[in-house]
């Protein structure tokens, strides 16, 4: 486990306009993306994914060295912060009424985050948004969940919850099926579900009064996504998702993704294109009768070259996209 005191908290005191420029691929990989290639190698010719692959993900987390792992909190708007460890980025509204968090990452920064927290505000931490069930998004709850009410959609709980009985640690206490309103240091912080996308129970989260979304991995900023198939997720719903965010997201919003930096509708736009051309790619290649190895082999449009991540690379958005397109 990891020492409060390894953790190193820079935190710029303004927000700044560079940091919506696009930067290339972070210091940290997205810990479900590592996991995602896991099940590539050892799964590959199967289609849905099943336990093993889940003790293979966490195996490879068990392993993973944490220790390292600095926390990095950048400020979005006055009172709405940005943490990036290892795992999906961490909303914070830190004010007058002390703290509340949209994600948590894994159980072992748990200590790390705690500390990032007691440096933008002394207050307590009362709620814990989860924008999905995945690991790298809510490993810390059961750490948080002992002071701060814990919030998701219905689906979250549900998956999340390993058997029968109502005394798991770190499951959301506080559930809802469409949209749910903390009213907190000052402003509405709205979560909205959105229909199946990344996996069946994705929320965002809009800080009304700052202007300022979480996506959670309704958007990966610069890189491909991972699409959940096996978790409830829909490729045509994923795209749908995003769709939808852009006719409503007001033009000057503040985006946090669920992965990659910081980001604006500019990113977000981007974004989509690469959704629509690539799914375009694979659509007319399953048309005209190609195997998923075959679409491997031609791969995408150099244009896309940059989107991948080591983990998320292009021959594995394609299978996400080839399985997701044709599933009955
Ligand atoms: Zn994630
Ligand atoms: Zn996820």
């Amino acid at each position: 486990m990891s020492c409060p005191e390894g953790a190193r908290l820079k935190a710029p005191p303004q927000f700044s306009h560079s940091l919506l420029t696009r930067r290339g691929f972070s210091r940290t990989m997205p810990e479900e993306t590592k996991s995602i290639m896991n099940r590539r190698i050892s799964l590959k010719t199967s289609i849905l994914l099943g336990s093993s692959f889940l003790a293979l993900a966490a195996s490879a987390r068990a392993q993973q060295d944490f220790s390292k792992v600095e926390i990095k909190a950048t400020q979005v708007s006055k009172n709405i912060y940005m943490l990036e460890g290892a795992g999906g980025n961490i909303g914070v509204s830190a004010g007058p009424e002390g703290i509340l968090i949209v994600d948590d990452q894994f159980a072992p920064l748990a200590p790390k985050i705690e500390a990032a927290l007691k440096q933008l505000n002394p207050g307590k931490l009362k709620f814990v948004l989860n924008t999905h069930h995945h690991g790298d998004h809510t490993g810390g709850n059961p750490h948080f969940g002992r002071e701060a009410h814990i919030i998701a959609h219905t689906n979250v709980r549900k998956r999340l919850r390993k058997g029968p009985g109502e005394s798991q640690p770190g499951l959301p206490i506080i559930t809802f099926d469409d949209s749910l309103s903390v009213h907190f240091n000052g402003e509405e912080i709205k979560m909205l579900h959105v229909g199946p996308g990344h996996t069946d129970g994705d929320s965002i989260v809009h800080f009304t009064g700052a202007n300022v979304l979480h996506m959670g991995d309704s958007f990966f900023s610069g890189r491909f996504p991972n699409i959940d198939l096996a978790g409830g997720g829909d490729v045509r719903g994923f795209i749908r998702n995003v769709e939808e965010g852009l006719k409503k997201i007001p033009a000057d919003a503040k985006i946090i993704p669920g992965h990659g930096p910081l980001s604006t509708l500019k990113e977000m736009r981007e974004f989509h294109a690469m959704l629509v051309e690539t799914s375009g790619v694979v659509e007319k290649a399953v048309a005209a009768g190609k195997t998923l190895d075959q679409i491997q082999a031609e791969g995408l449009p150099e244009k896309w070259k940059g989107w991948a991540a080591p983990m998320i690379n292009a021959s594995r958005w394609l299978e996400i996209l080839y399985r997701g397109l044709t599933r009955k």
